[in-house]
């Protein structure tokens, strides 16, 4: 969500002349767009303060400007806090208010006026962002991202988000849908949904009418152009029934689900305050799967949260047995500070921590590489999206989100093309291109 905001805001920004450059020294300005999802990320943002006041210094000392913004969620978090303990930072804001960085700047630009913006305003930033024509958007090589809903009101105990980026919000769906048509004439063959709990999408159609995730996908999946849709992330309690047929009907939906679980206890599952438990997990994942059978899923596991004994870290490893992941991420529990968890007693020790996530992650490699291993042979269709290591090498997304390398020209980059699975590395596929692109995806399923 981060690379659609940064996005968003050099389309704010262009009006006023700006640009983005590759190189921070030459930046007449340095937005700092932060995530406080990882562990120490205020720590990791005040050390990039220490570079960037470096450049700042340097600027002055040619007698030039340059304004310095810290924006995202640690900037929600820490507010005017910024302003103190780095003072040559000039903007601070929010993730709900950068369609209001013109009026910023011009405040930044006026001697001394440092700018601190982190309200939950009344009025929708995506009614305030620049429509058609000024439009930029982000596709990169064929795909692009499109935020339909922001904010959450599920409050797990362990996480920010609730406090960062507000009340959960749906886009209307004309918006969605006319920033669809115009990523899709800018060349994105993929548009890839976003929102903090994407399905509970609930956008007010057309007519008075309210539309569910599913029936959202269904319309971008019929503009002109559009090939891949994909969606994230998705709390487990909000997959509904339209949702689960989409994955069933649309078959430009792709068949990959990152769904997390966090855990496979009940016990810890309460405690974090989700609101499924495993045996609705399992439950869910069969329904997916008869949707869709060749559905791969993928997960989040968080170990060591308070509390978690040997018997609920066993229900975890029982429950990734039990569904077997395309891939999935996993981390030890770490407090965030002003979470309900990180108050808690019964932080479990780092070194249990650390033996039950080196046990989770060999086992979830270890399906993660024969899912992979299963590719091998079959030919799939890989949309090519960025250039690899080697001259005249390119890498690509297979439909199940796999990285696959393969030989192609730059002209392919954006494109759609055919490959067989020939080799199975760590992390990714060694593919060679076969014949045009003569049937479709779906054709290749009903013959494998
Ligand atoms: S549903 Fe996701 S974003 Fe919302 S509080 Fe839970 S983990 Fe955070």
């Amino acid at each position: 969500m981060n690379v659609y905001d940064s996005a968003r805001m050099a389309d704010v920004l262009a009006p006023l002349g700006y640009a983005v450059v590759d190189d921070a020294e030459a930046a007449d300005m340095i937005i700092l767009n932060t995530c406080h999802i990882r562990e120490k990320a205020v720590e990791k943002v005040y050390s990039d303060l220490g570079r960037v006041r470096q450049l700042k210094s340097a600027r002055e000392r040619r007698g030039g400007r340059m304004i310095v913004a810290v924006a995202g969620c640690v900037a929600q978090a820490e507010g005017a806090e910024i302003l103190v303990r780095a003072p040559f930072v000039d903007m601070v804001f929010g993730p709900q208010t950068y369609h209001r960085l013109p009026e910023m700047v011009a405040r930044a630009h006026r001697a001394g006026e440092k700018v601190l913006d982190t309200d939950f305003p009344a009025e929708p930033k995506f009614d305030h962002l620049p429509g058609e024509g000024s439009y930029r958007g982000d596709v990169g090589a064929g795909t692009a991202y499109l935020t339909v809903q922001e904010g959450c009101d599920k409050f797990c105990t362990f996480c920010v988000v609730p406090y960062t980026r507000g009340a959960e919000y749906s886009r209307p769906v004309a918006g969605v849908v006319a920033e669809a048509r115009r990523l899709a004439a800018a060349g994105a063959r993929e548009i890839t949904l976003l929102g903090q709990n994407v399905n509970n999408y609930h956008g007010a159609g057309p007519g008075g009418a309210t539309w569910g995730l599913g029936r959202l996908i269904a319309e971008v999946a019929g503009i002109d152009g559009i090939e891949r849709v994909r969606y994230t992330t998705s709390y487990p309690a909000d997959m509904d029934d339209e949702l689960i047929a989409a994955h069933r009907d649309v078959t430009k939906l792709m068949p990959f689900l990152h769904l997390p679980a966090q855990s496979g206890s009940d016990r810890v599952l309460q405690a974090m305050n989700r609101r499924h438990t495993a045996g609705d997990y399992r439950r869910l994942a069969a329904r997916l799967r008869d949707a869709r059978p060749d559905i791969a899923l993928s997960s989040d596991f968080i170990v060591g949260f308070p509390g978690e004994t040997d018997a609920d870290f066993a229900a975890t490893l029982s429950l990734v047995d039990d569904i077997g992941f395309a891939q999935a991420y996993s981390f030890k529990y770490s407090p965030r500070p002003g979470t309900p968890a990180a108050a808690r007693g019964e932080q479990v020790p780092d070194d249990v921590k650390s033996e039950r996530l080196a046990r989770l992650q060999a086992r979830l490699n270890a399906q993660q590489l024969a899912f992979n291993r299963a590719s091998v042979g079959r030919v799939m269709e890989v949309l090519m999206e960025r250039p690899g290591r080697h001259a005249g090498q390119l890498i690509g997304r297979s439909p199940f989100m796999q990285a696959v390398h393969a030989e192609a020209s730059l002209a392919a980059l954006g494109s759609i093309a055919r490959f067989r699975i020939t080799a199975v590395h760590p992390n990714s596929l060694a593919g060679v291109a076969v014949a045009d692109r003569a049937a479709s995806y779906a054709d290749e399923r009903a013959t494998a």
